[in-house]
């Protein structure tokens, strides 16, 4: 698989300077004045830019080099969020020097799909999203998943510009209002927004999803060109996938730490014992010493799940109940007696702590 380094032509260990020469010689090469309508030769040039987006910022290099091409692409743009989108127009002035035609080629906008900003667009596909469940154990391991979604997708038939909103797919209409005229924009009622009646078709698509490990409720991965197809255009919708997490029926996520509850007589309280504690990587061995005390925490360190994105692990803390039973047969109960004359222990008093 190419990766940016064979995108930009460098070698691994190429400085900035490099890295800007390079990617100089590739954005002349494949810039859409020179190739007028050649859709591969802007591909080449978006993804230049990509490359060059990455590669010439030390902190996302880092992060890239350490990551891999794959993961890095679906996690690694920023932090827990994913898919950054990039402005190829500003990454491309920042190297050249800005002005030019550059943004009635691409029509202006954010090729990348920046979802906060992004306009209205009839012959974009519409982005879908999905929540998929994943138990902790998936979480912890990552995984991978073969899911089902229902999408729309060119069909052989030509679609026809919608003739009430002009293939927009919005309608705009004015409203007097007491602050003066409200512009109103509704998706056109006529074709649904999608600007074009026909030359599309429902179906089903088949898609795999690399989970990697860590990922918790609230994180999502953008699967870009995933969603409803263009139909008149190239601008292929996203696929969002939302993730959110099974209960589990013994281990509680806190964060990256897991918490378990752990039943331990008194006399092994007392004594100290050895136990084995379920993890997500299997049973455990771990020294209880004498003298702990109920609901007291001990760790088992790195046994939590993996941070997402970084060579960090959370812990896995076992905490302690004494149990003290309702029943005890005649036997221990005679050796508890002795025991408590060789005690002599007090009972004592003392105010109410509610910190
Ligand atoms: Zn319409």
């Amino acid at each position: 698989m190419r990766d940016y380094y064979d995108i930009l032509n460098v070698d691994k260990n190429a400085n900035d300077n490099d890295i800007k020469k390079a990617y100089r010689k590739v954005a002349m090469k494949y810039h859409p004045d020179k190739n007028p309508g050649d859709k591969a030769s802007e591909e080449k040039f978006k993804e230049a830019a990509e490359a060059y987006s990455v590669l010439s910022d030390q902190e996302k290099k880092n992060r890239y080099d350490q990551m891999g091409h794959q993961q890095y692409q679906q996690f690694g743009s920023q932090g827990q969020g994913f898919s950054g989108g990039i402005n190829v127009e500003d990454i491309f002035n920042s190297v050249f020097g800005g002005g030019g035609s550059f943004s009635d080629i691409f029509g202006g906008g954010d090729i990348f799909g920046n979802r906060g900003s992004r306009q209205r667009n009839s012959s974009r596909g519409n982005d879908l999203k999905i929540t998929i469940t994943l138990s902790l154990e998936e979480i912890f391991e990552g995984t991978t998943k073969t899911i089902k979604i229902k999408r729309w997708e060119k069909s052989s038939e030509q679609p026809v510009k919608c003739s009430k909103c002009n293939g927009s797919g919005e309608v705009r209409y004015v409203q007097k209002s007491f602050l003066g005229q409200v512009v109103n924009v509704q998706p056109c009622s006529s074709c649904s927004g999608v600007g074009y009646s026909g030359g599309r078709i429902q179906k089903t698509a088949e898609i795999k999803i690399n989970v990697p490990f860590g990922v918790g409720e609230g994180n999502f991965m953008t699967l870009e060109g995933e969603g409803d197809k263009s139909i008149t255009g190239n601008h292929n919708g996203n696929l969002i996938v939302y993730f959110k997490e099974k209960n589990h029926d013994l281990f509680t996520r806190s964060s990256n730490d897991i918490y378990i509850d752990c039943f331990l007589s008194y006399v092994d309280a007392v004594l100290g014992t050895d136990i084995k504690v379920p993890t997500l990587s299997g049973f455990v061995k771990m020294k209880v010493p004498g003298g702990i005390s109920n609901g007291q925490l001990l760790r088992l360190k790195n046994k939590g799940i993996n941070e997402l994105n970084r060579h960090r692990s959370g812990d896995q803390y076992v905490r302690m109940n004494i149990i003290i039973p309702s029943k005890i047969n005649n036997k221990t109960k005679s050796i508890l007696e002795d025991l408590r004359l060789n005690l002599d222990s007090e009972t004592e008093f003392k105010k109410i702590n509610n910190e």
